[in-house]
């Protein structure tokens, strides 16, 4: 099987032979990169499999990207900002770096309720993707980090481009300065703390992406004890809060002391279906410090002035219509059609005796397949169904034996899907 550095390098050799050398060195964090980033070798093998099977009925369950439709309510108040702009009293340039103070406080209300944050800790971003590496920028290449493991590709790879990471290791397929905490099955996807290495920094999403598993209270009041006992930041990513269905926090701030050791990123992404929109934002408390008493949210508006400049005024305007109560309900039933996905998928592969996690609190289904390799796995279903997943060990070693589908499409091609998928496994 052709692995994806193999058909990366392929590429680059056509490249190298078409460019002009320049005299300027490449950045050797850059060099450390492993692969190419998963999302864009999973549309390559794509593109492969569709030159091959050009006339396949391809059903895309890999990359986590939404699909449904944005409710016409929160399109139509972005249609009529932008209309206003171009009048001489809707006209808008630049706004406040850190998002419209209406908007931050909409989100304080509808996701902080009660847990004490203010509009004022509250930056809007376009997106938690690029507040990722805003806050790797933040941090700088001097702090070692901790990941779930398997995890979310950009905590690591930023990582690695601001100069964390330290050396790659064949043998373990992990980079010498991060800490992978292992994730699975076995501890119920959460690591075992009395087993790991103090950090400075510690990433964690939840609910998972890939696992589709949810922390619970108890197991964040561990984490956040952790980080307090360690005089550790954790870097929260709740992108997939809405999905949750039970009882598990939708924020690290309901957990009582995490206002002094946590940042929360989180996104209208796919609350929303703003992947292409592009809106998000980070919470920074007041209280986290530095260990020389510096407050964290000073240097990070620092860098949201410097290197941001503030989300589209569009996308603000489409923000707060998604927080209107008639939006926020028109989109709550866009999350249920995900919700009925993630189930039929889920199910599709529990009657099949495989062992399957997620999908009840996030819109991703986790696969394993005991002794095999996930990239194999994921050719194989492609070939034999035409239907894109993503191998696990795309999320770090963590993920070998594994496959995440997701749950983002339209209901007739995760029941065409499952189906083939039946076919297949039976
Ligand atoms: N965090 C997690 C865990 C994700 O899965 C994703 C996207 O898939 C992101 C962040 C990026 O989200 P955004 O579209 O807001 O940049």
């Amino acid at each position: 099987l052709l692995q994806p550095h193999q058909t990366s390098s392929n590429k680059w050799d056509t490249e190298r032979r078409l460019g002009h050398c320049t005299n300027v060195p490449r950045n050797v964090n850059m060099e450390s990169l492993q692969n190419d980033y998963l999302f864009p070798e999973i549309c390559m093998r794509e593109l492969e499999h569709n030159r091959k099977y050009p006339h396949a009925k391809l059903i895309r369950l890999g990359i986590g990207d939404t699909t449904h439709p944005i409710p016409p309510i929160i399109t139509s108040a972005m249609a009529q900002h932008v209309y206003g702009l171009s009048t001489v009293q809707g006209y808008r340039g630049y706004g406040a770096e850190q998002g419209n103070m209406e908007l931050r406080k909409a989100i304080a209300e509808t996701f902080y309720n009660d847990l004490g944050v203010k509009g004022s800790e509250i930056f809007i971003s376009d997106g938690a993707q690029c507040d990722i590496s805003r806050l790797q920028m933040l941090m700088g290449c001097d702090v070692m980090m901790a990941v779930q493991d398997p995890s979310f590709p950009a905590y690591i790879d930023t990582g690695v481009i601001i100069g964390q990471a330290g050396k790659f290791m064949e043998e373990t397929g992990k980079y010498q300065n991060i800490v992978y905490m292992n994730c699975n099955p076995e501890n119920n996807f959460f690591p075992d703390l009395s087993n790991t290495p103090r950090t400075d920094i510690i990433f964690f999403c939840s609910p998972n992406n890939p696992t589709g598993n949810a922390a619970s209270k108890q197991q964040l009041e561990q984490l956040v004890e952790f980080a307090r006992a360690n005089g550790s930041i954790i870097i929260y990513d709740s992108a997939y809060a809405a999905y949750i269905t039970d009882d598990s926090p939708k924020s690290i701030f309901e957990i009582p002391g995490a206002r002094q050791v946590a940042i929360e990123i989180s996104s209208f992404s796919k609350f929303a279906g703003f992947t292409g929109v592009r809106l998000g934002w980070t919470v920074v408390p007041e209280e986290l410090l530095y260990s020389n008493q510096y407050p964290v949210i000073k240097d990070f508006n620092r860098v949201v002035c410097t290197c941001f400049n503030g989300a589209s005024s569009i996308a603000q305007a489409g923000g707060l219509a998604c927080l209107s109560p008639e939006g926020y309900l028109a989109l709550n039933g866009v999350i249920d059609t995900y919700r009925e996905n993630a189930k039929i998928i889920f199910d599709t592969f529990a009657s099949l005796g495989f062992k399957v996690y997620g999908g009840k609190n996030a819109p991703y289904i986790w696969v394993q397949f005991p002794g095999l390799r996930s990239w194999d796995v994921f050719a194989e279903i492609l070939e034999k169904t035409h239907v894109i997943t993503v191998p696990g060990r795309g999320f770090g070693p963590g993920g070998e034996e594994f496959i995440r589908i997701s749950a983002f499409g339209d209901k007739n091609g995760v029941l065409e899907a499952s189906k083939r998928l039946r076919n297949l496994f039976k």
